[in-house]
């Protein structure tokens, strides 16, 4: 049997051998003593990010004004290219950052729908993250689509078997998340995708809690369709813009339904009818928000130093050092884990479950440590690599512990919403 210690000591000496510990310095961090474990809701501020948005905006737009554009106009696929590269296992011209997560998922199902005529109904989970539900449902609704729902274990997330059960020959899209995000369970991409190809249909995966955290080779998979949002473990900033996928040889069958001028092929002329962009300037929609793009190419600027699978090795020892911990000093106080157990199978976040789980999130806020609450009764602790420290690990856990022993939550009362 192997011995696991307890002692702070143990998660100090991590931290010196953490060849990634320096890149901890690089974001902007003004309470030192806030430990913060929600970077894969919204990440820390890169201190280069901070800096470089200055100067855009005081010089490429104060001073630049409207002869900026000329270096603005081809942001969308330039950041598109190196997030693809460092991140994604995506060769260039197939990916583009531009809108939100919400709406690139809309107008990539309505295309691959649009590209499987015949077929009429939509593949997801019952867990999937809200948005993708809604709008899939919406898209159903809108047509003569049925929204067919895999029911799922929400701590230990979709199977290739779940979804082989679920996929025949009226199946044109199959919907999911990479990485779930409550539990964090991590699905088989390749296999998966092979399962939805087998049946005839299209395959598009959700990326937002994968990106930056988990290696995602989406060129080799085969995967069709992909999207996923920057202000998460990207460090892009709140709101910032998503990015969408579009599998090379599909480009050019595929239309989205939001047929804005910037998707036109010749925007300038201003001409009286659409006819789309070739390759994958017809999945833009409006004017790009510059600003937003140019903090997701810093963050992946960051990422791709940092290397994403060095971040993915320590974003595996962190949280099996924060399952180990909770094993020794939470269990007996009626916590239970909510996430796989197999380090290969989730992401960089891991779900404690507690039936007083709300309070003692908002006990943890009081003492200092941001994580976040989910339904029903999960405590989830992000650990994003490339910010969280082992110590900091270790000084939340013993916060939590703390505040469990001594029932500090008591003195917590949950918001009427969250009743
Ligand atoms: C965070 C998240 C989203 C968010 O979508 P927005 O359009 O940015 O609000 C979508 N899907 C998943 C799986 C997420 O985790």
């Amino acid at each position: 049997m192997t011995t696991f210690s307890t002692e702070r000591p143990v998660a100090e000496a991590l931290d010196a051998a953490d060849p990634l510990a320096g890149f901890r310095d690089r974001f902007a961090r003004d309470d030192p003593s806030l430990i913060y474990l929600d970077g894969n809701s919204l990440g820390m501020l890169p201190l280069a990010t901070a800096d470089r948005l200055t100067q855009l905006i005081r010089e490429e737009w104060g001073s630049g004004l409207i002869r900026s554009w000329d270096r603005w106009i081809d942001l969308p696929w330039q950041a598109g290219d190196e997030l693809g590269r460092c991140l994604l296992g995506a060769a260039a011209g197939q990916l583009l950052v531009t809108d939100s997560t919400t709406v690139n998922l809309y107008k990539l199902a309505s295309a691959a729908l649009g590209a499987r005529p015949g077929r009429r109904v939509i593949v997801t989970d019952d867990d999937n993250f809200p948005t993708d539900r809604y709008v899939l449902a919406g898209i159903a609704a809108g047509q003569d689509v049925q929204l067919r729902l895999i029911s799922t274990d929400i701590d230990e997330g979709v199977t290739a078997a779940d979804v082989r059960a679920a996929v025949d020959e009226s199946v044109a899209l199959v919907s999911l998340s990479h990485v779930a995000y409550r539990s964090g369970a991590l699905a088989g991409m390749a296999e998966i995708t092979q399962v939805a190809h087998d049946a005839g249909a299209l395959m598009l995966w959700d990326l937002c809690h994968s990106v930056g955290s988990v290696p995602v080779q989406l060129d080799q998979c085969g995967a069709d369709l992909a999207v996923g949002c920057t202000y998460k473990y990207v460090n892009a900033g709140p709101g910032a813009p998503a990015f969408l996928y579009v599998r090379r040889e599909l480009q050019q069958q595929l239309r989205q339904p939001v047929q804005g001028w910037f998707s036109q092929r010749d925007q300038f002329a201003m001409g009286p009818a659409y006819d789309p962009a070739p390759g994958m300037r017809r999945f833009l929609a409006g004017t790009p928000d510059v600003l937003g793009i140019t903090a997701v190419a810093e963050g992946v600027r960051l990422l791709g130093e940092a290397g994403i699978e060095r971040l993915r090795a320590k974003g595996i020892q962190l949280t099996s050092y924060l399952v180990e911990l909770a094993d020794a000093w939470l269990a007996p106080l009626g916590f239970a884990l909510a996430s796989p157990r197999d380090p290969e199978r989730r992401g960089s976040h891991v779900c404690l479950r507690h039936p007083e789980a709300a309070r003692i999130c908002q006990a943890l806020a009081g003492a200092g440590v941001i994580a976040d609450y989910r339904d029903p009764d999960r405590l989830r602790l992000g650990a994003a690599p490339i910010t969280t420290g082992f110590t900091e690990v270790w000084d939340a856990l013993d916060t939590l512990r703390q505040i469990t022993e001594n029932q500090v939550y008591q003195e917590f009362r949950l918001n009427m919403s969250e009743l």
